[in-house]
């Protein structure tokens, strides 16, 4: 099993190292051809703006949209964005793989920042402590789409559908393995 991280802007090492702490073999991902040999991708946080460009300039949107169509892929943050079919801005380049919309400032500038404990359904062994940084919120879902945490006011933070995963935070800057080893139980499915 071999899973990428999209490398082109934003906490890419921070995943990597997480991937790796499970002992899975984990690459860093650039180039359209880099997609070719991979079981599953990580789209990191950063800033969505940028790696829609990137993206763009590298030739990698119609690859990674191809890439997403079977493969998993998940998305934090940033990454959540780019996966979203609607974030209300024309001009973004983003993938359109998830029946997701998302508001890309949701928590506006004050309380642009914020940890909270969050339950997740479907992860054992407690609330996942969230680290989330400007990040977006899911505002609707289509129907294959599950929802898998909320925050206390009810916003969506996190979601699956299929092989597709998105959550707003920023799980590779705590300590807490479970997403990624819960990321990589999607990926074995797949390969099974
Ligand atoms: N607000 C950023 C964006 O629009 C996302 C922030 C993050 O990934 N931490 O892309």
């Amino acid at each position: 099993m071999k899973i990428g991280v999209l490398a082109l802007q934003g906490a890419f090492i921070e995943h990597i190292k997480m991937l790796r702490r499970l002992g899975v073999e984990a690459v860093e991902a650039r180039l359209p051809h880099q997609l070719d040999d991979l079981d599953g991708l990580i789209i990191p946080g950063g800033e969505s703006t940028t790696i829609g460009k990137l993206a763009t300039s590298y030739g990698l949107i119609e690859p990674l949209r191809r890439f997403a169509e079977t493969k998993p892929t998940w998305g934090t943050c940033a990454g959540m964005i780019f996966l979203a079919k609607d974030i209300g801005i024309d001009e973004q380049p983003i993938l359109g793989a998830m029946d997701i919309t998302v508001d890309r400032n949701a928590f506006g500038r004050q309380i642009d920042s914020f940890e909270t404990d969050l339950q997740i359904a479907g992860l054992a062994g407690g609330p996942f402590h969230a680290v989330f940084i400007r990040a977006p919120v899911v505002t609707a879902v289509e129907a294959p789409v599950d929802v898998l945490a909320r925050l206390d006011d009810g916003r969506i933070v996190a979601v699956r559908q299929g092989q597709l995963l998105a959550t707003a935070f920023h799980p590779e800057l705590t300590d807490d393995l479970r997403l990624h080893s819960s990321f990589c139980d999607i990926v074995k499915e797949t390969l099974a």
